[in-house]
């Protein structure tokens, strides 16, 4: 019976009373315990998801009218509020810090009848592209345990991956998402800048941060997109349009029109089997009857420079709030020690190499003197990329580009290479930069035995055809 194909057969399995929601929580937590040792979950939920899980079996037995999601088994990036449970960021800084509310998409999903079974390890405040900058160790990728699973969302991927629950929430600033589900072989959503109310997600840097959705097909994730979309009143950045049922959406004969970017195919940074294989995906979308056509996107060097410039500044501001004060750690200190000290100890300790490099050079792109040359001049290239991303799409649905640059690579491998990690983004951050949704969809498999996926973009709140174009290619 478990793991189930999709949602859908899931519950049509509970409605039939052929499993229990109680039976999925036993399944889930069994298979959790067994593979403990990738370290993707934080913390397992047993009692509180069994006690969900009992309330939703009863509303079904009663017939009583459920939820979109009722009895859907769901795992949180360690960076989404669930309220009284602990929330870290990954972090030895918000260690054992309890939330007080729920996230609104976390509150959406508990109203439509999901159960919780607990939180996924991840990237030190969702900062980095392999999980290893986590205070409570990595994550081991379930298909090579000698491999990451990708970053900053390594825990959710790997959660899905090796059927630890069945959809998880993550967060995806610059590819945390779309990246850790290609080197994953899962599904892997970044809904459009404002599809989805940040309340209760963690700030790293709020003008890209996007709750995602990772799941084990495209219509999964669409489920999930279509609960937790939608206005907010507690986020003013969020948008009032109209939620469609995405879900229902997906079916379509559709001739699409697609640009691919010559520079992105012919980097020399991307795996040369990697570049030919989408190439060939290409040729078979062609001889499909979709169109699909080389641009050039000249400012691809540009995109990894500006998005860590952008991000690194609006973190230094975001994560000032931990301070020793507010929430969580504070370092012990000596009579002697005054509030600067507290400050210093508390955040040095606190926080990981990584948090507080990115701390600096935030800092550092803000301060009077070189704001005009780094901040302002970052700005202004990602006004430029909004207006070329524009102009793609008057004449295009969407734009095919692969995830990452190489699969899944050694635990350790890049750990003292920070540029080389920095570069495993360059396809992914250019849908932050200017907004728009993206989708990873596992479709290929390397012959180095790692899967990789391709990945697509569309216009600003065009997820329907998003999804569309994704399910055309990975048929659910
Ligand atoms: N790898 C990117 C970074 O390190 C993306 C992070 C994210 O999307 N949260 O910033």
């Amino acid at each position: 019976m478990f793991p189930f194909s999709s949602i859908k057969e899931y519950q049509e399995a509970l409605l039939s009373a052929k499993v229990t929601c109680v039976d999925a929580v036993a399944y889930y937590a069994a298979a959790i315990e067994r593979k403990q040792h990738l370290n993707a979950y934080l913390e397992v939920y047993v009692a509180d998801a069994m006690a969900q899980a009992a309330l939703i079996d009863t509303k079904i037995a009663q017939k009583q009218p459920l939820g979109k999601l009722f009895g859907v088994i769901v795992g949180l990036k360690d960076v989404i509020c669930y309220k009284n449970h602990v929330v870290s960021a990954a972090s030895k800084i918000l260690d054992r810090f309890t939330s007080i509310y729920n996230a609104t998409a976390v509150e959406k999903l508990l109203t439509e009848d999901a159960i919780i079974i607990g939180r996924h390890n991840c990237d030190e405040f969702a900062m980095g592209s392999s999980n290893e900058n986590s205070a409570f160790g990595a994550v081991k990728n379930a298909l090579d345990e000698t491999k990451v699973p990708g970053g900053s969302s390594g825990g959710s991927a790997v959660a899905v991956q090796a059927h630890l629950c069945m959809v998880a929430l993550g967060s995806d600033t610059g590819g945390s998402v779309r990246q850790p589900a290609d080197f994953c072989g899962v599904v892997g959503l970044k809904p459009t800048y404002g599809r989805i109310s940040r309340y209760g997600l963690i700030a790293y840097a709020s003008s890209f941060d996007q709750i995602g959705i990772f799941a084990n097909n495209v219509t999964d994730a669409a489920l999930v997109l279509e609960v937790i979309a939608g206005a907010d009143n507690f986020d003013s950045t969020v948008s009032t349009k109209e939620v469609p049922s995405y879900s229902t959406l997906l079916a379509t004969n559709k001739k699409f029109k697609f640009a691919y970017f010559k520079e992105a195919l012919d980097h020399n940074g991307l795996d040369t089997e990697i570049a030919a294989t989408i190439k060939k995906h290409i040729a078979h979308l062609q001889a499909q009857g979709h169109t699909v056509e080389p641009i050039n996107f000249d400012m691809l060097n540009y995109v990894v420079p500006t998005y860590y410039i952008l991000t690194t500044a609006e973190a230094s501001s975001n994560l000032s709030r931990f301070d020793g004060v507010k929430f969580g750690y504070r370092a012990p200190l000596k009579p002697s020690d005054d509030l600067t000290e507290l400050y210093k100890k508390t955040r040095s300790e606190g926080f990981g190499k990584e948090v507080q490099r990115r701390i600096l050079l935030g800092t550092f792109v803000l301060s009077s003197g070189y704001f005009d040359a780094y901040f302002t001049k970052a700005q202004q290239v990602r006004r430029l990329l909004c207006n070329t991303t524009t102009d793609i799409f008057a004449q295009y649905d969407g734009i095919i580009l692969p995830t990452v640059p190489t699969t899944a690579f050694t635990i350790g491998e890049k750990s003292d290479n920070q540029i080389e990690m920095f570069l495993a983004d360059i396809y992914t951050v250019f849908a932050n930069l200017v907004g728009i949704p993206a989708i990873s969809i596992p479709l290929f498999k390397h012959s180095n035995g790692m899967p990789f996926g391709l990945q697509l973009m569309a216009n600003h709140f065009e997820e329907v055809a998003l999804q569309q174009m994704a399910a055309t290619m990975l048929p659910s």
